[in-house]
């Protein structure tokens, strides 16, 4: 079956799926994206993910180009017409077709609208979890808006890139101060010894994940003991347990940091109870 995308008010074959030459986001990054977990052919959290969306173009003062229900629907459409049970929906904005020049086109200009899904193996995510991932860490070279969900990513690209490299899946960003931001493309948590669950205050400095956001209502509700402050890379190394969190990772056990093992090396039972509740507590459309 051909995939199909949806550009600009059409669906389309993939082949013929295409932006133009001067599309902002091809030319300046000046686009943001979502990315939705499709489970059972429903999307998980489509409203968070376009609140999100909708307070990003709004930092860069993108206009939205259709309702959010509209959008809602187009959304489905892709994921349905990709006959996804289990994968992805990625949607980005762009500011819209210009002359390159830097200074934002005339508030005529419409911003362009891509989507697409697809498939992803579950078997192969549950795998993944059971075993649990490597990471590796990388000084943090990201603007200071990453709470933006732009598409300017190449910092992470050059990152995760190097976490391949060394055999590891994910990369940690450190900032200046030794303190852990985020992964790459996910939010980092530890356990700590006292079993105080731990993740970055969401500021500039990371992107609020929706997953994070849910992952905490289930730790609110199993009662566990959760500070939202920076942590060190030592108090990372030392940790009981870590993972990540993404829309499609959801909480990924994390076995080892720049060769440190955590904790006996496999995925602990705390991620383990999270990743299992985290679908009761999501909002499946
Ligand atoms: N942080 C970064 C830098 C990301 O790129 C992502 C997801 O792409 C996340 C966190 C997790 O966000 P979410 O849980 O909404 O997928």
């Amino acid at each position: 079956m051909s995939r199909i995308a949806y550009v600009n008010g059409r669906y389309l074959p993939f082949r013929d799926a295409k932006v133009h030459v001067e599309d902002r986001g091809y030319q300046f990054a000046d686009a943001v994206y979502e990315v939705c977990e499709v489970r059972d052919g429903r999307l998980i959290d489509e409203r968070r993910h376009i609140e999100r969306l909708q307070r990003s173009l709004g930092e860069l003062r993108i206009r939205m180009p259709m309702s959010p229900r509209a959008l809602g629907v187009v959304l489905r459409e892709v994921a349905a017409r990709n006959r996804i049970g289990y994968g992805l929906v990625y949607l980005q904005i762009s500011r819209g077709v210009a002359r390159r020049d830097f200074a934002f086109p005339s508030p005529d200009v419409e911003p362009s609208l891509a989507v697409t899904a697809r498939s992803l193996s579950i078997a192969r995510n549950e795998a993944l979890a059971a075993k649990g991932i490597a990471v590796i860490t990388a000084p943090d070279n990201r603007w200071g808006r990453v709470d933006i969900k732009t598409v300017g990513l190449l910092p992470a690209v050059l990152a995760r890139q190097g976490a391949i490299d060394h055999g590891a899946r994910e990369a940690w960003f450190v900032d200046q101060d030794g303190k852990v931001t985020e992964g790459a493309s996910a939010n980092a948590w530890i356990v700590t010894a006292a079993g105080v669950v731990v993740t970055r205050h969401a500021d500039h400095a990371i992107l609020r994940g929706i997953t994070r956001t849910v992952v905490l209502d289930v730790i609110k509700a199993q009662k566990l003991t959760v500070e939202e402050r920076a942590f060190t890379l030592q108090e990372a190394y030392a940790a009981r347990e870590a993972f990540v969190t993404s829309a499609t990772q959801l909480a990924m056990p994390v076995v080892s940091i720049d060769g440190h093992t955590i904790g006996d090396g496999k995925p602990g039972p705390v991620v383990i109870a999270l990743r299992q509740e985290f679908h009761r507590f999501a909002e499946a459309g």
